[in-house]
């Protein structure tokens, strides 16, 4: 006998399928565990039923669908290329396609993956700013005409391999309150940004538009605002020689729930349109966003084991807690500690003790969290799994080939 929800959850799926057929999106009733990045019933009922021997990182699509539809509805406004680094399982393309959502690549790997699954070219943005000749001549080929530059010589090679491709223009900006941030390596400044866009034109490649990243995992809402102002006087510096920017891509950064609270969705609608609106006024620009980390961090769940609890002294208080996951195996971004994850075991509501974390693998950088204030359970035992939570973002991707023989990070999207 199937209980009262399982039923409604299944008339649920036939609706959405329904929906999903005639491209309607509809926004699955989601309970509350999902919006703080918790353990679905979806993925807890998996786990229980599944016995897992490696790392596994287990994706919950229904959460996926949900983060990009709460996106949509944060900046209705916007068109919404999904930076497919931060999780680029085929599954959670196929996911999101049909919903509409379109594809930020950066190699010429991404850009097939995405063709390969029937994304078609006119949906999938080149957003990396160093591009190798061959990758933009191949994926000029393919049919992409959107690309992303910050230099002159990437400007040049541009005009030569895309003829006549829309191209922005990423400005440097400043990353203060990301917990990842990309400070420097990407966007020229906005003086040469006008330039560039200008000499755009005299190349015959259409000057679309700026883009920028205001770091990752970026905590505060109001970081965008510095740099919409920026790219609003460019775009009228721009206007004044006759070039009509009409693109403004506002890049990603949106946030997942690590163990720190994060403002919510509507937040960052809120502050971004209010700065959009103070700076352009009604000369608005489309806006594009380009968020990884946000669609698919909280879809993801860990599942990890304990290997061994120990002391380094007699009567330390302090114990080493060693999982078979570690940097190199999917948990990259603890580089710094500057990703905190939160993590769930077995014995949790018991009596916990501070620990260092680490990983398996015979390198000492491969240490996760020692300077983070981190208190596990005093019962945690060898063999024990582990759950660490909101881990769908950089994780899988990152994840070595096999250092010292530890297998890659899993994925199975359910
Ligand atoms: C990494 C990246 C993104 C995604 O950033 P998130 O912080 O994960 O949202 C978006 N755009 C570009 C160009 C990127 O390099």
């Amino acid at each position: 006998m199937r209980s009262a929800r399982a039923k409604r959850q299944i008339v649920g799926d036939r609706m959405q399928q329904a929906a999903r057929r005639r491209g309607i999106a509809l926004v699955p009733p989601q309970p509350q565990a999902v919006a703080q990045g918790e353990v679905t019933a979806k993925v807890a009922r998996y786990l229980a039923e599944t016995p897992l021997a490696d790392p596994t990182l287990v994706i919950d699509l229904d959460v996926v669908e949900h983060a990009y539809l709460s996106l949509q509805r944060a900046l209705p406004l916007t068109k919404i290329y999904y930076a497919i680094k931060a999780n680029p399982a085929p599954e959670v393309i196929r996911r999101l396609a049909p919903l509409g959502c379109l594809f930020d690549t950066a190699s010429q790997g991404e850009i097939d993956l995405c063709l390969k699954l029937g994304v078609a070219p006119d949906r999938i943005g080149y957003g990396n700013t160093i591009k190798k000749r061959s990758e933009i001549a191949h994926a000029f080929a393919k049919g992409v005409r959107l690309f992303a530059f910050d230099s002159q010589a990437e400007l040049e090679k541009l005009a030569e391999l895309a003829p006549g491709s829309q191209v922005f223009c990423r400005i440097l900006v400043d990353c203060a309150g990301a917990d990842w941030p990309l400070s420097k390596k990407f966007g020229c400044t906005p003086r040469l940004g006008v330039e560039l866009l200008t000499r755009a034109r005299e190349l015959g490649l259409d000057p679309a538009g700026i883009s920028f990243h205001v770091g990752s995992q970026q905590t505060d809402p109001t970081s965008w605002e510095p740099a919409i102002a920026t790219a609003a006087e460019m775009t009228r510096t721009l206007a004044e020689r006759g070039i009509e920017v009409r693109l403004l891509n506002i890049g990603g950064g949106f946030p997942s729930r690590y163990r720190s609270e994060v403002p919510p969705l509507e937040a960052y609608g809120k502050a971004i349109m209010e700065s959009m609106k103070r700076h352009f006024g009604g000369r608005m620009p489309e806006i594009i966003v380009e968020p990884g980390r946000q669609i698919v961090g909280d879809a993801g769940v860990i599942q990890a084991e304990v290997v061994l609890v120990s002391e380094k002294d007699i009567g330390d208080e302090k114990r080493w807690v060693y999982l078979d996951i570690g940097k190199f195996s999917g948990l990259a971004e603890t580089i710094d500690e500057a990703i905190k994850y939160r993590i769930r075991t077995p014995h949790d509501g018991g009596p916990t003790g501070p620990v260092v974390l680490a990983g398996p693998s015979c390198d000492s950088v491969d240490t996760l969290y020692e300077k983070t204030d981190l208190r596990l359970p005093l019962a945690l035992q060898p063999g024990d799994k582990v759950l660490i939570l909101s881990t769908g973002a950089y994780t899988s991707a990152y994840s070595s080939v096999g250092f010292n023989g530890f297998p890659p990070l899993k994925t199975v999207c359910i």
